[in-house]
């Protein structure tokens, strides 16, 4: 399949990179370096890396502006879903090809290259690059690798052997300077370290290990902090002995929108945020509400859930 996806590269002169809506590390790594890989490999062809970007991310190289293309391929990275795909004209390109490591949702390319064990989309381009002729350099290597470390959560998450070997073979080929490259993901101001804070001391906990945080406007606001970075935050949460799934519930009143950011140690969680306009992976998901009473019941399905799960392991205990 990746030497195809190759020949289908090779095929085209006008190719354009998308990936989700809701832009994180890893998918605009992996677009990223896919269009840096194709346009060092072959030079005339035309590769736009698209889709809205935000300042946060700065450190990466730039996405592009697209043009108008005739007979133009879309390849689509970490989006397992057409309407997720963050691009306006899906429908005026030849031909299609999805890049992804979410479970498969839908069908919306000729071929498709899927691995829900991989860490990252990022390891699945940089599978493309190093088994076809795609060529590498030192500042693809570094998008992959920060791609692959976010999304892994510096390696709590999805890692194996394949994982650790990337790894070791882009710091040993490439030299990589790990201190400047986690500063770049993990440097962040104050106010966020101040929020978090906040939410440890909030955090409500149900019986059956359930954490969510309600973070309002109102305390967006007092800690000067933007929606997305107050979700994200989320993500210091794991290994805590009590919680079993925890959710930062966020507004966004600029978009009269509340987010969910979603993460589990036990219950697969991603069947539920579909219902609440979301989805994920199993073990982090997101979801879309536009009421607190959404939010309410959809908590009540995760409590449900983390309930089935610990009386699941209960009765694991008891046939040993
Ligand atoms: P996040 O909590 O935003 O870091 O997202 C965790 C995972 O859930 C990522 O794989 C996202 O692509 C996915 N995800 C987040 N929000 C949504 C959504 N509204 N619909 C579908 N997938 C989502």
């Amino acid at each position: 399949m990746l030497e195809d996806i190759f020949e289908k590269i090779k095929e085209y002169d006008n190719i354009v990179i998308a990936r989700h809506i809701g832009v994180d590390p890893d998918a605009l790594a992996s677009q990223i370096a896919l269009r840096d890989s194709i346009k060092k490999t072959f030079p005339n062809k035309k590769v736009y890396a698209v889709g809205s970007s935000s300042t946060k991310f700065n450190y990466f190289p730039k996405l592009d502006k697209m043009e108008e293309l005739n007979n133009a391929m879309l390849i689509v990275v970490d989006t397992p879903d057409q309407k997720r795909v963050d691009i306006n004209n899906f429908d005026q390109f030849k031909y299609y090809i999805k890049i992804d490591h979410h479970p498969f949702i839908e069908k919306y390319a000729q071929m498709e290259y899927i691995d829900d064990k991989a860490s990252s989309a990022s390891e699945l381009v940089y599978r493309l690059i190093t088994t076809t002729d795609l060529e590498m350099d030192y500042d693809i290597a570094k998008t992959i690798f920060l791609g692959i470390v976010s999304d892994t959560n510096r390696f709590l998450f999805n890692s194996s052997h394949k994982t650790f070997k990337i790894i070791s073979d882009l710091l040993e080929i490439y030299d990589l300077d790990l201190p400047s490259l986690y500063s770049n993901i993990y440097m962040r101001p104050l106010n966020e370290v101040r929020l978090q804070g906040y939410i440890a001391e909030n955090l409500n906990v149900t019986e059956y290990g359930l954490a969510s945080i309600k973070i309002t406007n109102d305390i967006i606001s007092q800690f000067g902090v933007d929606s997305g970075s107050a979700g994200n935050l989320i993500n210091n949460f794991n290994y805590i002995e009590e919680v079993l799934v925890w959710v930062a519930i966020s507004e966004d009143v600029k978009n009269n929108l509340i987010k969910l950011n979603i993460r589990s140690r036990g219950p697969i969680i991603n069947h539920i945020a579909e219902k609440y306009n979301g989805g994920g992976h199993h073990y982090a998901s997101g979801a879309r509400v536009t009421s607190m009473d959404e939010v309410d019941k959809f908590l009540n399905e995760l409590n449900e859930a983390c309930k089935v799960y610990l009386e699941n392991l209960g009765d694991n205990d008891e046939n040993k």
